[in-house]
């Protein structure tokens, strides 16, 4: 285990450019913030980096708009990964602002190398991250290409042909950018302080400001999630890594005793009677909680959150399920279904099936078409038909990286 703290002077640091607000690959968010396999793409970039380069300092820019999305986001990565995270700078107006930002709160750390990253490439490998590394020392700037393999004409305004760029000298370029760290926070210091603004990457500023930048070999499966269509592509891919795909059960009981509503995955529904137990006695979170444990082959609800704690003495029974939750999205895995089963004669749970899976589909982060909520009766046999007491049971599905 490394104690380090990251304030300490690190060789190498990573700043994760993500405080752009590009919405374009849908559902109004901005991208880096998008749900790909049960994790946002900042996350899968972060965990990537980590895996990459377990050393390094991981420096997040983001917009101060997103603090909240970026601390929910954080919450889903490993021990391991959080101890190397430094806390998140906000960036500026234009990404050159938002770098320099970063840059310079990594100067306190004084690290020897940089590599700039954008937040929507979650595919970074660790031998592109080798590489961008062995480049910036070798060279003091350096950035990945890859050959493009389209031929690329020049067009004019009427998107008529003026050139033909000879494709063996074209590379088109990606992220990390590789520099040795003075070189960059100084270049990126003197083109703001001579307002030139039109550098749209750190390549460039490094070239504005004299410096000749080596290209190195990128890596044709580091995308950057930009459209729709790449949202899936790369989802596709994060879950075709997750083929450890497992099952847990759930049951539990709880007696029912005086009282006015029951709690039942999450939902409070009206009744003649209460639910008994330590927390809320909420019997169906209680029953996937312990599915999801039972997935991960660790413990159970009552070993992770015991009953003689008096922490939990009322609670919310939605703390537990988010936190199975949450301890498989941090083994870096993602729930695939939710299926569960109350047995009970009443209260009826029909009318209340659907706000019953949308509150556990937002409790646990996954969309409702992945959780079922069922309902039967004992026919008035054993302690459920004689209304003693409520069951549940529930089997979930989580995939994990092998
Ligand atoms: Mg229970």
């Amino acid at each position: 285990m490394n104690l380090r703290p990251p304030s300490a002077s690190a060789e190498l640091a990573i700043l994760v450019v993500a405080a752009g607000r590009g919405a374009r690959a849908g559902d109004g968010l901005p991208k880096q913030y998008r749900n790909l396999a049960g994790r946002t793409v900042l996350a899968h970039t972060l965990a990537a980096l980590h895996r990459a380069a377990p050393e390094a300092l991981i420096a997040p820019v983001i917009h101060p708009d997103d603090l909240e999305l970026y601390q929910a986001s954080v919450a889903a990565l490993d021990a391991s990964a959080a101890r190397r995270l430094k806390a998140p700078v906000f960036g500026g107006a234009t990404r050159q602002d938002s770098v320099r930002a970063g840059l310079e709160a990594l100067e306190a750390d004084r690290p020897g190398v940089v590599l700039i990253h954008d937040a929507a490439r979650v595919f970074a490998s660790k031998a592109l991250i080798e590489r961008a590394i062995f480049a910036a020392t070798a060279h003091g700037a350096a950035i990945p290409g890859v050959a493009v393999t389209d031929t690329i004409k020049e067009i004019d305004a009427d998107c008529a042909i003026v050139a033909t760029a000879p494709r063996a000298r074209l590379r088109a370029v990606q992220t990390p950018q590789a520099f040795d760290f003075e070189l960059i926070l100084s270049a990126h210091r003197k083109a703001a302080a001579a307002g030139a603004v039109e550098l749209t990457d750190d390549a460039a500023i490094a070239e504005w400001a004299g410096h000749r930048v080596h290209v190195f070999e990128g890596d044709t499966g580091n995308m950057k999630i930009t459209s729709a269509g790449d949202v899936g592509l790369a989802e596709a891919r994060l879950i075709r890594d997750l083929q450890d795909i497992r099952t847990g059960q759930g049951y539990d009981v709880h007696a029912l005793g005086p009282g006015d509503h029951v709690w039942l995955g999450g939902v409070k529904v009206t009744h003649d009677q209460g639910l008994v137990g330590h927390s809320d006695a909420d019997v169906l979170s209680h029953a996937i909680t312990d599915a999801l444990f039972g997935a991960l082959a660790d413990g159970d609800i009552g070993s992770h959150f015991p009953p003689s704690d008096p922490q939990w003495r009322g609670a919310a029974s939605k703390i537990f399920l988010a936190a199975a939750a949450a301890n498989v999205r941090a083994r870096g895995g993602m729930i695939a279904h939710i299926d569960a089963t109350l047995v009970c004669e009443r209260p009826k749970v029909g009318p209340h099936r659907d706000a019953i899976r949308y509150s556990i589909a937002a409790i646990v982060d996954i969309p409702v078409e992945r959780v079922a909520v069922k309902a039967t009766t004992s026919e008035r046999l054993g302690f459920t038909g004689r209304e003693e007491g409520i069951a549940a049971m529930a089997i979930a599905t989580i995939r994990l990286p092998l």
